[in-house]
């Protein structure tokens, strides 16, 4: 198995550490400090257990945090008004509405509510916008992760084959969109792709954003390639419950030059990520030079 483990929970950490010392600068140097809002609404307990972190790692980098739990029969009007009172509350750098949202709710329009400025998952269509046309946005924070992964192994990306494997508006097409920007070569496969296995073999990148269990297996990975799984799948083994991604890591490990464990992998970056975007948006908002290396 000669693949080189990426691992994203010592960069995350690393990605923190810078946070929190810029967060550290921008108080003392500034008297700022950046706040992240985020809004739950309902009582869906994988979305508890993922707002708890983010309130933990927002504290723990200095910044402030803002907690809006809503009950789970909140009205429209009512969590757009909430929306609205954080986009005008200078306190607040980013805001973050946690997702899935009850039925009854139309997220497209509570994200689109959110002040591009303060969206620090980088769904707003503005954003989705900017991104797409090569413009300075705020970038969904799984790809964004994923990107700094990359960029930390490689060096440049320029030139190199990349394939993602999934084509979500969260973690496929953003990715796609960010590897387009460093100029890779891309490929976006989905489900109707022909001939996964071959599109994958040409892939010096390979991310797999696809949601099934170890569906990426080493015959499909190219030698000496960097392999990336987005991919967090709860599944049951010998009786266990066991957490993987979708790339079957024993078989594609003993083929590729890098790869990303689940868990310790790309998971990890994404709560960095976010608190790297709220860093972002607040140093924008103030007109201050945005944090290096932190950013698409
Ligand atoms: P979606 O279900 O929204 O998208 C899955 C994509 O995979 C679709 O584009 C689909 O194609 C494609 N797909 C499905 N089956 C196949 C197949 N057999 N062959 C090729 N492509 C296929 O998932 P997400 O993008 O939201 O998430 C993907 C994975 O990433 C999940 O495991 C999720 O849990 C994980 N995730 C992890 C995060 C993290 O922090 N690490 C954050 C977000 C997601 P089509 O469009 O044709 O249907």
């Amino acid at each position: 198995m000669g693949a080189k483990v990426i691992d994203g929970k010592a960069f995350a950490a690393d990605v923190r550490a810078r946070v929190a010392a810029h967060v550290a600068r921008l108080k003392e140097e500034q008297g700022i400090t950046p706040g992240l809002a985020v809004v739950l609404v309902g009582e869906d307990p994988a979305s508890q257990v993922y707002v708890r972190n983010k309130h933990a790692s927002t504290i723990e980098v200095g910044m402030a945090s803002f907690e809006h739990r809503l009950s789970a029969e909140t009205g429209e009007a009512e969590l757009l008004a909430l929306i609205d009172r954080l986009n005008g509350d200078p306190a607040v750098h980013g805001i973050l509405v946690q997702l899935p949202l009850p039925g009854h709710l139309n997220s497209e329009l509570v994200i689109n509510r959110i002040d591009p400025a303060k969206d620090v998952d980088g769904f707003h269509i503005s954003n989705v916008g900017l991104l797409g046309t090569g413009q300075k946005s705020m970038v969904p924070c799984t790809p964004l992760g994923c990107l700094m992964m990359l960029r930390d192994h490689h060096g440049k990306l320029a030139g190199l084959n990349a394939v993602v494997v999934g084509r979500s508006n969260i973690v496929g097409k953003p990715m796609a969109q960010l590897l387009l920007g460093d100029s890779c070569t891309v490929t976006i496969a989905h489900s109707r792709t022909k001939d996964l296995a071959e599109v994958c073999r040409r892939a010096d990148i390979l991310v797999a954003a696809v949601g099934r269990p170890e569906m990426i297996t080493g015959d499909m990975v190219k030698s000496g390639a960097t392999v990336i799984d987005v991919g967090i799948n709860r599944i049951e083994r010998d009786g266990k419950a066991k957490l993987v991604g979708d790339v079957h890591y024993d078989s594609a490990a003993s083929v590729a030059g890098a790869i990303t464990p689940v868990p310790g992998g790309v998971g990890p970056m994404t709560i960095a990520c976010l608190l790297a975007n709220t860093l972002t948006a607040c140093c924008r908002a103030n007109g201050l030079p945005e944090p290096e290396g932190l950013t698409a």
